[in-house]
């Protein structure tokens, strides 16, 4: 800045002594001046003012001389005059120059300080624009900041909201989840419940058609027990009806020849029997008065035996003479009613030719063989 501020100077200078010779271009002055003094701000030391005086006390000399040079010929008088006149044009212009530059240095000066103070306000103005800018930076950065917050709380909120609405939404979809649980365990209970219902409907049923077999059973047993039984009765009956046609039964009624000649035999034999029974008896009696004869001897044993004799007599007669008796008069009453000839025992007709070897005779030779 310094180097800048003595180059403006010193070409200041230049433009100055180019004007004074006459040969100078005042573009170059105002453009120096007009450079000048945004090259000189900083540069306070040294003064742009006395480097004009200077320039103008060097250009003295060159201007003084050409008058020297002049004296020579008097006849140029007019020359010299002219000369002179010129130098003091020249003077003229050279103090004019120097008013000139110093009121240009002046105004330079004042447009220094004005710019100065220019400066200076626009630098207080800078400086208030940056406090201001700062202050407006500060106050964008604490309202960023405010907004930066602001849209952290809101996102915050944003966030606790949509984290209360996703809680909520949990809660709701858990609060659904268990009634639709429960509803679900509802329906599992019911269809158990219906399950086991059909189930022991089914139990019940197939308990129902066990008992209905049975029963079935029962009374298809109980049917078949009772056609046996009336089979049995009837067999039992048939049996009855047939042994009740045996007992009433008269093989040889329908001979009377044969039942005729039966009742001869049986009458023979009751006869005959009876012979013996009267004959027997008559011996009974004799050995009854022999043993109450006083001579006998019960010593030597005779009377025992007379005893033993008699008695058997007796037995025979009772036993099985007079029985014989009963038999026959029974055997002639059937012959009688025609019945005779029947076995007592399975009521078949006894063989004639048993009827007619033993009399009398109620067994055939079968039943008698049996018992
Ligand atoms: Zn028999």
């Amino acid at each position: 800045m310094v180097a800048g501020a003595s180059r403006s100077t010193k070409s200041s200078v230049k433009a100055v002594a180019a004007k004074a010779s006459g040969k100078g271009g005042s573009p170059a002055v105002t453009k120096a001046g007009s450079k000048s003094p945004a090259r000189t701000v900083g540069a306070k030391t040294k003064s742009p003012a006395k480097s004009p005086a200077k320039a103008a006390a060097k250009a003295a000399p060159a201007a003084k001389k050409a008058p020297a040079a002049k004296k020579a010929t008097p006849a140029s008088r007019e020359a010299a005059a002219r000369a002179a006149a010129k130098e003091r044009e020249a003077k003229a212009k050279a103090t004019a120059a120097a008013k000139a530059l110093r009121e240009r240095e002046a105004k330079a000066k004042a447009a220094a300080k004005e710019r100065e103070a220019k400066a200076k306000a626009a630098a207080k103005e800078r400086e208030a624009k940056a406090k201001a800018a700062a202050a407006a930076k500060a106050l964008r950065e604490r309202e960023a900041k405010a907004k930066a917050a602001a849209k952290e709380r809101e996102a915050k909120a944003k966030a606790a909201a949509a984290a209360k609405a996703l809680r909520e939404r949990e809660a709701k979809a858990k609060a659904a989840a268990k009634e639709r649980e429960i509803e679900r365990r509802a329906r599992e209970r019911a269809a158990a419940e219906a399950k086991k219902q059909r189930e022991l409907e089914a139990k019940r049923r197939a308990a129902e058609a066990e008992r209905q077999r049975k029963l079935k059973e029962i009374e298809r047993r109980n049917l078949e027990e009772q056609r046996r039984q009336e089979r049995r009765e009837a067999e039992e009956r048939a049996r009855q009806e047939e042994l009740e046609r045996k007992r009433n039964s008269r093989p040889y009624a329908d001979d009377p020849e044969f039942l005729s000649l039966l009742r001869d035999r049986l009458l023979e034999e009751r006869a005959k029997t009876l012979r013996e029974i009267q004959v027997l008896e008559e011996t009974i009696d004799e050995l009854r008065e022999d043993r109450e004869q006083p001579e006998y001897d019960e010593e030597d044993g005779s009377s025992a035996g007379l005893d033993f004799d008699r008695d058997q007599y007796q037995t025979l007669v009772d036993q099985t003479l007079r029985p014989k008796i009963f038999d026959i008069d029974v055997a002639l009453e059937r012959v009688a009613d025609g019945s005779y000839g029947r076995c007592d025992s399975c009521y078949e007709p006894i063989q004639r030719a048993r009827l007619e070897f033993q009399v009398p005779v109620f067994l055939c030779q079968t039943c008698r063989e049996a018992g």
